[in-house]
């Protein structure tokens, strides 16, 4: 059976769901292909923070002694597979240059008008979903434990002042009465509390995809690599037949690349690899909000699943096996901050976050393929800017008056460099 639509959307994660959704919304006919269910790739793994207070994106080390952490292998918050690393040398390097002070900053300006309706769309796509019960209203919490550490994020604040994004500065005593659970282990907290975060980012995608169905949207199974040309337009082949459609968007995340470079689209995408692993918590304790460890770069965060242990950056081929030293690293530090019990599965989940060296998404046509649009690439930010950049999207291709100038999401931007 042949369908047709107006537009095929390939990759049910939150950010092909969020512009199957858009789209939907605004009359245009979709079709969702996805090899598994919907939020089934990395959407399933993150730590469920919708960061709009994100203003710095993650910096290269600098220094001497963060770098031979990394490259002694002693470092909790990035490892790396040593074989993998001339693949990637370009792109680290790019990623240096562009995390320098003044571009750190400028990044965040970039950014801003995505991060800063982040929450806001979330909430709507909630509201409409009927998912309120998977969202918190209780920010997110930054431990630091060395005494300089606030010093090293002065620019940043200043930034948040000067946009007026709140923040809190805490003292342990402080931090201990929101998370009582915590132990004092740290030095400096600072709260974040128009953050938001899910307890179940799974659920989340799971009510967006249920949304998307009730405004007619369709969901097709089926292998994004089948895309090819057909009557000026596309097609892909799956399980409920041939779907034809004028346009499509590739919103396969770190597969992206695996349907665009046979079509001549080689975009500078890179994985960061991270783990999460479920753990019960000992007697009574519990957490209100994810916390972040700031300096060791792990996430503790409350879902229904348990308490969510998150890791930082592998630098390692997107298949490769597992490799999770990080978290054998990490597990010290994390009981010490909080009373982790017992592992609820048998080994860790692995998902890779698709990022682009300059820390922003390719949002808008591909080069030099009509009728052919690009969603990927949100980095550590996916599930914050899934929804966000889906409406992004849906007003580009509709010909709508974008919310803002997409030119710095565009793909040619690379082309640049
Ligand atoms: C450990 C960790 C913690 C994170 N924490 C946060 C956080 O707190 N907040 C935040 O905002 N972001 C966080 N992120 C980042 C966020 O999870 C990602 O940026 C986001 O999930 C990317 O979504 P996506 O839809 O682009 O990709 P995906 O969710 O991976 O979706 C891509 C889809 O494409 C499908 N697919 C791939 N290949 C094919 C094919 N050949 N045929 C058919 N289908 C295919 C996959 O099955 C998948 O469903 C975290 C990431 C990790 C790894």
């Amino acid at each position: 059976m042949m369908q047709k639509k107006n537009v095929i959307v390939l990759g049910a994660g939150i950010v092909g769901i969020s512009a199957a959704l858009h789209l939907q919304k605004r009359g245009v006919s979709t079709v969702l292909v996805d090899r598994q269910g919907p939020g089934e790739g990395t959407s399933y793994g993150n730590a469920g923070i919708i960061e709009g207070n994100t203003l710095f994106p993650y910096p290269f080390p600098r220094s001497i002694r963060a770098l031979t952490r990394v490259a002694l292998k002693l470092a909790t918050e990035a490892n790396y597979h040593a074989g993998f690393l001339p693949r990637i040398a370009r792109w680290l390097w790019n990623v240096r240059q562009a995390t320098t002070p003044e571009q750190l900053e400028a990044t965040a300006r970039v950014m801003r008008p995505l991060f800063e309706r982040a929450l806001s769309e979330h909430e709507e796509l909630v509201e409409a979903a009927g998912a309120q019960r998977y969202l918190r209203h209780t920010g997110w919490l930054r431990v630091y434990r060395s005494e300089n550490a606030l010093e090293k994020l002065a620019a940043e604040l200043k930034l948040a002042d000067e946009y007026g994004i709140p923040y809190q500065k805490l003292s342990v005593e402080e931090s201990l009465a929101l998370e009582p659970s915590l132990s004092p282990v740290f030095k400096h907290g600072v709260l974040w509390p128009k953050a938001a975060s899910y307890s179940n980012p799974l659920g989340v995608s799971r009510a967006f995809n249920a949304h998307y169905l009730s405004l007619g949207g369709e969901n097709a199974k089926g292998d994004a690599k089948t895309l090819a040309r057909a009557n000026g337009g596309w097609k892909v082949t799956t399980e409920q037949g041939e779907v034809h459609a004028e346009e499509a968007v590739v919103a396969l995340g770190p597969w992206s690349p695996d349907i665009l470079e046979p079509l001549g689209i080689d975009l500078p995408l890179a994985v960061k690899r991270g783990y999460h692993w479920h753990f019960s918590a000992k007697g009574n304790a519990s957490l209100s909000r994810p916390v972040l460890d700031a300096e060791l770069g792990f996430i503790l965060g409350p879902m229904e699943q348990g308490i969510r242990l998150t890791t930082g950056a592998e630098f390692a081929h997107r298949d490769a096996k597992p490799t999770p030293v990080q978290i054998d690293r990490l597990m010290p530090y994390a009981k010490n901050l909080f009373p982790l019990g017992e592992p609820l599965e048998p080994k860790p989940w692995l998902g890779a976050r698709p990022c682009f060296w300059d820390s922003r998404p390719v949002i808008g046509r591909a080069p030099g393929q009509k009728g052919l649009w690009l969603d990927y690439g949100h980095g550590h930010s996916g599930l914050t800017l899934g929804p966000v950049t889906g409406r992004l999207l849906a007003e580009m291709m509709t010909g709508s008056t974008t919310f803002t100038d997409p030119a710095p999401f565009s793909a040619e931007r690379f082309s640049k460099n």
